[in-house]
Order: structure tokens, then sequence, then C-alpha cells
């Protein structure tokens, strides 16, 4: 199993702006030494050491889970536009014998918009399984592609998509992976999913606002992410910036370090990225969370990080 994040932002794409650039640009200039300009090398080997030489990635949800033979896709979020680019060129986007899954946590714009540019849909009669928690998922996606909203139809699309509503209480076979979803808390109804297979398994928990009522979620909550290698959740605001943003549907990382103090997981991953946090912000927000991972829970094993699009990571499958 691979999991690559090609989205991380929440709500709305958030492209940086001229004036963050600049920003980077001189704090790159003002910490480089001479030694670090010498070469071409040199040069590179400096971006790849500095904290300034990258970003945390403006493209709304969208993280890939490759599998044998088989891509799994949560959410199209404006993130789903890269990876369209990438599977069109390697073969697998016009592949009929290659699966291809797009599993939906809801239908919020951030988390759909990016399917009408996925170039799979548009290769004639090439399957494709697009999965929810919700049973009007075909109805929702026709939408987008109808009317005044998109020049593409849905009605027009030649490839051959099915919808499929996924049960709330048993573990679906979708290919070579077993998926399970859990409800969230959001405005309009959201699911999160775990994929498990190879023995190796990924989470993924956005959007929820778990910080409304914490103490009734934890104990659901840390036992459907058991055994995950990777555990990544909607942590889109700071303890004092969710107090502003109650009812919206998001939580803070806090809540999720203590649901999984005591898990069995790999890494637990903040997502779903405020679009008003710079990358300053989401850093500082990370620190917080590591700071207080190590108070209250100084023995977890897991690891915490920041999401970053392009992040990936590689488990192999484990040979029992
Ligand atoms: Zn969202
Ligand atoms: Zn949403």
């Amino acid at each position: 199993m691979r999991v690559i994040l090609w989205g991380v932002r929440g709500s709305l794409a958030t492209p940086m702006s001229s004036a963050q650039v600049r920003d980077k640009a001189r704090a790159l200039l003002a910490e480089a030494t001479p030694g670090d300009l010498a070469s071409p090398t040199a040069i590179e080997a400096y971006l790849d050491r500095s904290v300034h030489s990258w970003t945390y990635g403006g493209n709304t949800s969208c993280v890939e889970v490759q599998l044998e033979n088989q891509t799994c896709i949560l959410d199209a979020g404006t993130g789903l536009r890269a990876l369209s680019g990438v599977v069109m060129a390697d073969g697998r986007g016009a592949n009929p014998q290659h699966r291809i899954d797009v599993f939906f946590t809801h239908f919020h714009w951030d988390h759909i918009c990016g399917f009408p540019f996925f170039g799979p849909i548009y290769v004639p009669e090439r399957p494709l399984s697009v999965w929810s928690g919700r049973s009007d998922a075909e109805a929702l996606l026709h939408n987008q592609m109808s009317g005044a909203h998109f020049p593409v139809k849905w009605d027009g699309l030649r490839s051959r998509i099915t919808c499929t509503h996924l049960p709330e209480d048993a573990a679906t076979e979708v290919g070579g992976a077993q998926v399970r979803i859990l409800p969230l808390i959001h405005p309009d109804k959201a699911y999160g999913y775990r994929i498990d297979a190879g023995g190796r398994s990924v989470c993924y928990l956005t959007d929820t606002e778990v910080s409304k009522s914490p103490h009734r979620l934890a104990e659901t909550y840390a036992a459907f992410v058991d055994g995950a290698d990777v555990v990544i959740v909607d942590a889109m605001y700071g303890f004092l910036d969710y107090h502003d943003h109650i009812n919206f549907g998001h939580s803070t990382i806090f809540n999720f370090i203590d649901f999984f103090r005591e898990a069995n997981i790999g890494e637990l991953v903040i997502f779903h990225h405020d679009p008003l946090a710079s990358d300053t912000a989401v850093s500082r927000l990370r620190a917080d969370a590591e700071r207080y991972k190590q108070l209250i829970a100084p023995q977890a094993r897991w690891t915490l990080s920041a999401a970053r699009e392009g992040q990936s990571w590689d488990f192999p499958p484990v040979v029992s």
C-alpha cells in the first residue's frame, strides 16, 4: 500500500499569493551562506533542508491509496487534478483492467470540484467505481456536471461510472481492499473511511466536529483506527480558533490526541488546513500539537505530522 496526499487544504483551494512567495524568497536569501549557492548541487541541497523552500499546499482534499492493480481515491477535491495527470501519463487512467475506486466522505464543494477534471471519466468504456455512505451520490455528481455548472455534462460521459452506497455496519470488499465507513459529525452528513489491504491500513476522518462532544466519541474513534498505519484527521482549527467556529463541522487536533492516547497506530496526520492558515501557522499548530502530545501522551508510540501535498508513505504487505 502506498498513500499519497494530493490535496490537504480545507473548504477552499488556497493558492499562494505573490506576497507569500516573496516572503519565502526573502527568507531563503537571508539564510543562505555563500557555500549554499556555490553550485547547482549545493543549491539543491540547501533547498532540500530549508524550511522556506516548500509549502503545505493549497489544493483541497484528495488522498490516493495505491494497491496492486487498483487505485483508491479518497475525495475529489482540487488535488485530484494533479493525480489525474499522473494516472493518465502512467497508463492507469486509460487501462480498463486497472481498477479505479473513488470514495467520497461527502459532497461539499471542496471534496468534489476536482471530479470533472479527472481524466479517466472521459475515457470511453472505462469502468470507474464511486462509493459513498449516501445513497444519492450519483444525483449529486450529476448536478455538478449539469445545467450552468460545468460545460461537459454527466449524461455525455462515455466512461462507465457506477455509484454504490456503502453500508455503515459492515466491511465491503472493493477489489483487493476491505473498506469500512464511520458516520462523522458534519452538516449534511459525512463518512470517514478505513481501507485495509495486505495487512496494512489507512484511516481518513475528515470532515468532522468531534470537538463538540468529545467524550461521547472517543471510544468509537479509537476502536475504528485501531492498528492503522496512518490516520488522517480533520484538524482545521487551533484550540482558540475552534471556539469561533463551533457548528462549522470541524475539529482541533487536540481532541484526536486525547482519543488516540493509547491507540496502536503508526502516524496521526493533521489535515484539512484552514484556508486562512499560512505555512507558518500550520507549522505552529503542529508544534503546539506535538507539545500537547508530549504532555498528555508521552508513552504514545505514534508520530504526528501536518499534511503536506506530496507527502507519502509506503507500507509493504505484512507477510503472515
Ligand atoms: Zn471539507
Ligand atoms: Zn464539509
